[in-house]
């Protein structure tokens, strides 16, 4: 089973398309990608949402700022990555922590 993103907004040309020829889509771009032959797409479900991305709530940097002075204490513990850093990182950004976090790891 496979669940996969695919970002549009309300009412544009992907929102408006038809499921199955999203799940053809889909088969086409899986196999294009050539990670695996011949995929078929045997069925799916296609679910639309309009606000997906979380947002901040107004005392979000106090709340971060406890949790991070609390496990500051532990001088064996590091937090890193989206989860880690109660931060909303993207990719790049936790590609980056992680590369910080191994150098403080290997510095110490
Ligand atoms: C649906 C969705 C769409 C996204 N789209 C984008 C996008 O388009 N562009 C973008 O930049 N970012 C996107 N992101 C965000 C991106 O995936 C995350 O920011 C990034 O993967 C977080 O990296 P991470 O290393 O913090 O955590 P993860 O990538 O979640 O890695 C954590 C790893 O730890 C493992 N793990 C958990 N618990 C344990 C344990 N107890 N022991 C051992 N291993 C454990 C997990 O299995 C996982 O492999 C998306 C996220 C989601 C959920």
């Amino acid at each position: 089973m496979l669940c996969l993103e695919i970002f549009c907004s309300y009412n544009d040309n992907i929102w408006n398309t038809q499921d199955q020829l999203i799940l053809k889509q889909v088969e086409d771009g899986l196999n294009k990608l050539n990670f695996c032959k011949g995929i078929k797409v045997l069925d799916g479900i296609i679910k639309r949402f309009t606000y997906v991305y979380p947002l901040y709530q107004v005392d979000y940097k106090e709340c971060q700022d406890k949790v991070l002075a609390y496990f500051s204490k532990f001088r064996n513990v590091y937090l890193t990555g989206r989860s880690g850093s109660h931060s909303y990182l993207d990719m790049e950004e936790c590609i980056i922590k992680g590369k910080e976090t191994i150098s403080l790891i290997l510095n110490k």
